[in-house]
């Protein structure tokens, strides 16, 4: 009995296997299409100056629109697009599309644009960002690349080297969701970056909570220390940037200050 229900379990577990597997391949053949089927658009959500509110730029944000589905979250499908590689063609349609709308913007803007690891590390990526800019006329520094920590430890030379390409363009490079990886500190000094994006967990309840709020001004402080603006990711309150401004925090970006929204909804504040 026991070794028959072993077998069951067994079944039923190879069987669940089995569907999560072939749900993950229809979804990685979906997204290789998906480009080419239009379902993907970006939204933008503003980052700003704390001290005065003014608008120093945009943050690109990718959306997937499924025929069927309907809208699935970065957070679902962006993993599986780096699976299976779809990511590299993804990502490149994401900076072609950022960087065109960008151009038509008031040239005091900047767009910033996400990297998955794999695509920084994809061949020729500093040929193919280089390439965009040429076509889409965007000045280097108007782009700020995002790139997060996990990037950087799959192969530090070469992540080093494309790095430095990239920054020879010009464009700009900001460590992501700073404080979730690992060897912050160490990557910080050993990769030229050009601002620190604290992430969002860190500035929920900073203005209540005593360790979130240690935790942010050390941020601040290393930021300081190194000459490198820092932006808070995720300000939800009135009480968080008050905490951000009395701390010096120069840049906050989140849903108190600006959802993510489509480009219609922002025209006017974008208008060169
Ligand atoms: P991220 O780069 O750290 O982006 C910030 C995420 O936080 C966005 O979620 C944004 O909508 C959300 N957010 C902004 N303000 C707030 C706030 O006040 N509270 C909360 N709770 N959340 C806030 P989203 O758009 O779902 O993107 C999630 C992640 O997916 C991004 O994290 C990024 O890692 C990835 N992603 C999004 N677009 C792209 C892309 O074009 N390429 C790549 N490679 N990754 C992308
Ligand atoms: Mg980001
Ligand atoms: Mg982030
Ligand atoms: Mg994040």
């Amino acid at each position: 009995r026991a070794k028959s229900e072993g077998r069951d379990t067994y079944r039923l577990y190879d069987h669940e296997m089995g569907q999560e597997a072939r749900a993950r391949r229809i979804m990685e053949h979906e997204l290789r299409h998906a480009v080419s089927r239009n379902e993907f658009s970006l939204v933008y959500q503003p980052q700003k100056k704390i001290d005065t509110g003014e608008t120093i730029g945009y943050e690109a944000l990718l959306r997937w629109k499924h025929p069927e589905r309907g809208n699935v979250s970065p957070g679902i499908f962006i993993p599986v697009a780096e699976e299976s590689g779809a990511i590299v063609q993804i990502g490149e349609w994401v900076l072609q599309e950022a960087c065109r709308t960008a151009a038509k913007w008031n040239e005091a803007l900047t767009v910033a644009v996400n990297v998955s690891p794999v695509q920084l590390h994809s061949p020729h990526f500093a040929l193919t960002v280089h390439q965009i800019l040429l076509n889409t006329g965007l000045a280097p520094q108007r782009l700020e690349l995002e790139i997060t920590e996990t990037a950087l430890v799959r192969d530090m030379h070469r992540a080093l080297a494309t790095l430095r390409q990239l920054k020879g363009i010009g464009v700009r490079v900001a460590m992501d969701d700073f404080g979730t990886g690992y060897s912050s500190l160490s990557n910080l000094r050993a990769f030229p970056f050009d601002k620190i994006k604290i992430d969002g967990s860190f500035i929920r309840q900073v203005d209540t909570n005593q360790q979130a709020a240690t935790i942010v001004k050390a941020v601040l402080g290393i930021g300081r220390g190194l000459g490198l603006p820092v932006l808070a990711e995720g300000v939800e309150t009135s009480g968080e940037l008050k905490f951000l401004a009395g701390e010096f925090c120069q840049i906050g970006q989140g849903y108190f200050l600006g959802r993510p929204a489509p480009l219609e909804s922002i025209e006017n504040e974008v208008a060169a």
